[in-house]
């Protein structure tokens, strides 16, 4: 009898280990490893205290359980994960808590993608796109230009360009106008902004990429890239569009 029951209570033991095993995702990357190329590989992360830090790898740790990052023609690598997850989370780094909840899966390419994906969303040389229609909850982003992103401080980013464009999208429309991230009063003065400096890049007179000029999406995506990587810079040279995106993107949290 007293075996009987030993054996009952070990398999339950067996049974519980194997599906608690079972029901921890697989990251593709360990959270050490993912604390170790963030430092050596991205600068926002680097910059940040040890408590932010802790926070911003189990903000990416989370990314990484509910997005699958698969690859076409490569076999994506722990430093692609941690590069995909550090361009989600930088975005979204003040919104405690938040999620994205337009995205199941990241697809990586090589290089540039194929003609056959250049509709409409797609960016730059198809360095990155958002899927719309069928492609729903997809992104598509170049290996090549997620890991150039984060080669340097440098105002470019393609990762970062991406899912900027992912938020805009929450609210329905990506179209520059992130209605989630800015209330009625700031909208109208970010809209008067963003016309007046792409035409001031219309007239070379303006140091953001002139890729911003396609329209208002590819805009407020690009100067974001700006406003992550280069925020002193963009806060001297262009002071209004600063105090804005600080509105988005740190809203309450940096309130001095
Ligand atoms: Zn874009």
């Amino acid at each position: 009898m007293i075996y009987i029951s030993t054996g009952i209570v070990a398999l339950i033991i067996i049974g519980y280990l194997f599906s608690r095993k079972q029901k921890v995702p697989d990251l593709g990357v360990g959270t050490n490893e993912l604390d170790t190329l963030l430092i050596q590989h991205v600068a926002f992360y680097k910059k940040l205290s040890d408590t932010d830090k802790k926070s911003f790898l189990s903000r990416a740790s989370d990314f990484l359980s509910y997005v699958r990052i698969e690859g076409v023609g490569l076999t994506p690598e722990p430093l692609d994960r941690a590069l995909v997850a550090a361009s989600a989370i930088i975005p979204i780094f003040a919104f405690e808590g938040w999620r994205y909840p337009n995205i199941t899966n990241v697809i990586l390419y090589p290089d540039t993608f194929n003609q056959e994906f250049q509709y409409e969303g797609a960016d730059r040389n198809t360095l990155g796109m958002v899927g719309t229609g069928a492609m729903n909850g997809q992104m598509l982003l170049s290996q090549k230009g997620l890991r150039a992103g984060f080669s340097a401080d440098d105002g470019h980013n393609t990762g970062i360009h991406e899912f900027v464009h992912l938020l805009d999208k929450t609210d329905g429309n990506t179209d520059g106008k992130p209605e989630y991230l800015l209330d009625e009063h700031h909208l109208t003065p970010w809209v008067r902004l963003m016309h007046r400096e792409m035409q001031r890049i219309a007239s070379g007179k303006s140091d953001i990429d002139a890729y911003a000029m396609t329209n208002e999406a590819e805009f407020f995506a690009v100067i974001s890239e700006y406003f992550f990587e280069k925020p002193a810079k963009l806060k001297e040279k262009h002071p209004e569009l600063y105090e804005l995106l600080e509105e988005m993107f740190n809203g309450n949290r940096n309130e001095e």
